[in-house]
């Protein structure tokens, strides 16, 4: 399976490619600049000894069989329309989580949250999951991310692909949050845990629940 990291030069991707590449999967890591993808990715390669591939983000969603993306959400939307025709074939996650900074941090979903935005452009094939893992600990691979994963979803065989592709990195847990509707509440707990770290004195917290 080829898992392509659409932006997968930023935080959030990191962490993912080095980890799913640890895990088996075939990764390539997504740029809108080629040569900016191909330089992340041999970093990428020396940090976890495992081959990963550096493309455009048009070459990347092309070639693979799920896409995650790692993008603002600013341009996430604009993204996908564009790309609508390749990726609605694609079982797309969506990671993202609509942010913005006044007085903290707020959760300030387009339309019923991210995730439903971006599955009534491409379809039922859209999961969400990973907006609650905390990139930068994610992506240090001397921590071992002991954090729950909630995935949601409408369709229930891309939401079990997405569940093991989790359920493979090491200790990570997938838990089925249920309906893709439930993806707001997942995407607005994200400022609401950088809010209490701030207050707390906490850093990058993640979920476990027991
Ligand atoms: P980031 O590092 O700021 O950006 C990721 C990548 O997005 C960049 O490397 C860039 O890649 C690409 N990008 C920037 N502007 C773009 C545009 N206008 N159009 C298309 N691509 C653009 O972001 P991040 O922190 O990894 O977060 C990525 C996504 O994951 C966000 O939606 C965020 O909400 C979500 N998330 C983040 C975290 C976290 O801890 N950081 C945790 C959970 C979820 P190129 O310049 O190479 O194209």
């Amino acid at each position: 399976m080829i898992i392509s990291i659409v932006g997968g030069t930023g935080n959030l991707g990191k962490g993912l490619a080095v980890r799913l590449a640890l895990a088996g999967y075939n990764v390539v890591i997504g740029s809108r600049v080629d040569e900016k993808a191909k330089a992340k990715a041999e970093e990428y390669c020396k940090l976890c000894g495992c081959k990963i591939e550096g493309l455009s983000n048009e070459k990347a969603i092309e070639v693979c069989d799920v896409a995650i993306l790692t993008i603002p959400w600013e341009n996430a939307l604009d993204f996908v329309k564009e790309h609508r025709k390749v990726l609605s074939k694609k079982i797309v996650v969506s990671p993202i989580v609509p942010m913005v900074k006044e007085n903290g941090f707020v959760y300030n979903p387009p339309n019923g949250s991210m995730a439903e935005s971006i599955a009534n452009i491409l379809g039922d094939k859209v999961v969400s999951s990973f907006q609650n893992v905390p990139a930068k600990r994610f992506s240090n691979l001397n921590e071992i991310p002991e954090f729950d994963v909630i995935v949601c979803g409408d369709n229930e065989d891309a939401k079990a692909v997405v569940m093991e592709i989790v359920n493979s990195i090491e200790r990570l847990r997938a838990l089925d949050g249920g309906p893709l509707s439930n993806s707001r509440i997942v995407e607005s707990f994200t400022p609401f845990l950088i809010s209490l770290a701030l207050r707390n004195g906490m850093k990058e917290l993640g979920l476990r629940f027991v």
